[in-house]
């Protein structure tokens, strides 16, 4: 079972083949289960990314700062972002 440790909280990360029956939705953080989905379709990078913005909603609601957390725009912007810095640049990811 693989786990993230967001500031000291630990999520499991669950693959799942569908995540809402509203809206379509790659992933989704749950925190009172300390979970994160993530759609099991989603190519590596894609579900990186996913978990990067999962992460990212994490962070901010753990800071307090709930209105970035909901801004969908900054938070995916963050993680395309994130994602790219930290694949390109083995200083920061090795
Ligand atoms: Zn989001």
């Amino acid at each position: 079972m693989e786990k993230v440790n967001i500031l000291g909280i630990e999520y499991e990360i669950i693959k799942v083949p569908s995540i809402s029956r509203d809206v379509y939705r790659v992933g989704e953080i749950h925190f009172e289960r300390q979970e994160i989905l993530i759609l099991d379709t989603l190519s590596k990078d894609m579900a990186k990314v996913t978990l990067l913005h999962e992460v990212i909603h994490a962070i901010l609601v753990n800071l307090g700062l709930t209105e970035d957390a909901g801004n969908e725009n900054l938070v995916q912007g963050l993680a395309i972002a994130l994602h790219q810095v930290i694949k390109d640049n083995k200083i920061i990811s090795s």
